[in-house]
């Protein structure tokens, strides 16, 4: 395990005054929204499971009197694995030769969407690696075609970096929101983690432009990825807090070891679950999914997430035959069961914690929703 927090690592216990202040800095920031940089820095030096426990209730507490216990589910297809980007992390990265690729049709796509819309969900999240087969065309066909045989529902695609004129069309199409996770806030370790001829600027430019045009914006980071500091951490808070997005990703680096980073250790649980919380206190309304990430990394990760700031699950409704080749990481959760499977799963877990399911299409809840007429 790659822990990042020095005193998570040895397993010991603060003494009162170091311990004191942490918990004073917790509420601070749960009654200012914010903290300062060494603030933030100073809790993540010295942060202990006992503070880790007290952090968590706190997110907890904010989370509930914004959303109590509803979980809203998003019905999550992952269209194609082909890939031309070069996360260097990511199992299905141009350079990855050891997996098939495969990509699905609209008319697939769709059969996902009513299986989906079966089942009860309102929000299909589309995700996809980089991949130039989903011109602006089809992509718009798409949508309208979602859009005119579901009109009760949001779609949110996570298809990565595209041009702002290229968004922009599919936002007119239909699409409520994007996923673009930032992945870090700090450009030394975003150039350690992807291929050269990524660019760190064009991918926060990307999120700027998805904000400017309306969407509701999803950003996001991984956990002990390999050479991850505190300092990067804060750095992703820091963004954050700017950036003001509508959803936040969290979840563990898991290593993959067909790629360029094999041999690393993969993030650890309570870090994970930590950072899940901190941004729960900087920006308490947001939306915040207990990822499959989570899910993967521990059996109960998700349902750990709900019982701190998280309040979405995202159901897989994939063709069962695709899930295992969509593996960005290894033991991924989920990769054998059908449809049906996952939404039983998943509504067990949830209810298992104390929580309940929403099945509205759970906006963040201070957008006043833009009517598919107003665009
Ligand atoms: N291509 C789109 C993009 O770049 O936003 C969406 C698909 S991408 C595979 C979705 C997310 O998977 C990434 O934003 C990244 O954070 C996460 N991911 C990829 N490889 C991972 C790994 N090894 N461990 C944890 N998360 C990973």
């Amino acid at each position: 395990m790659n822990y990042i927090f020095p005193k998570l690592k040895v397993a010991s216990e603060n003494d009162e005054i170091t311990s004191s202040k942490i918990i004073q800095l917790i509420d601070k920031l749960t009654e200012e929204i914010n903290l300062e940089k060494d603030e933030f820095l100073y809790i993540l030096n010295n942060i202990t499971e006992k503070e880790i426990t007290y952090l968590n209730k706190k997110a907890y507490d904010v989370k509930y009197k914004h959303y109590q216990n509803r979980v809203y589910l998003r019905g999550l297809i992952e269209i194609s694995n082909h890939c031309k980007m070069g996360c260097k992390y990511c199992g299905i990265n141009y350079k990855v030769k050891t997996i098939k690729r495969y990509r699905l049709t609209v008319d697939e796509i769709l059969e996902c969407c009513k299986s989906g819309y079966l089942l009860g969900y309102r929000t299909f999240v589309i995700q996809s690696g980089e991949d130039s087969y989903y011109t602006d065309e089809l992509l718009v066909d798409m949508l309208k075609r979602i859009k005119e045989e579901m009109p009760d529902v949001r779609v949110t695609l996570s298809l990565g970096e595209r041009s702002k004129e290229s968004y922009q069309k599919l936002y007119d199409a239909g699409t409520d929101r994007y996923l673009l996770r930032h992945e870090t806030a700090s450009r030394r370790l975003y150039e350690y983690l992807h291929a050269d001829f990524m660019s760190f600027d064009n991918r926060r430019e990307c999120l700027s432009n998805l904000k400017e045009i309306g969407y509701q914006v999803g950003a996001g980071f991984m956990v002990g990825s390999p050479t991850q500091t505190n300092e990067d951490l804060v750095e992703d808070l820091v963004y954050l807090k700017e950036l003001g997005p509508h959803m936040v990703g969290i979840g563990p680096y898991l290593c993959h070891e067909d790629t360029e980073l094999k041999g690393n250790d993969s993030g650890t649980l309570s870090e994970s679950l930590a950072m899940v919380a901190l941004v729960r206190l900087i920006l308490p309304k947001v939306l915040l999914p207990a990822t499959t990430a989570l899910g993967s990394l521990h059996t109960i990760g998700r349902e750990k997430a709900l019982k701190t700031g998280a309040n979405i699950m995202m159901p897989n409704i994939s063709p069962t035959e695709n899930r295992a080749l969509y593996e960005i990481y290894q033991n991924k959760i989920c990769t054998t069961d059908t449809s049906n499977q996952c939404r039983n799963c998943i509504e067990g877990r949830i209810v298992g914690v104390g929580h309940v399911i929403d099945l509205g299409v759970g906006d963040h809840i201070d957008i006043e929703r833009v009517t598919d007429n107003d665009r």
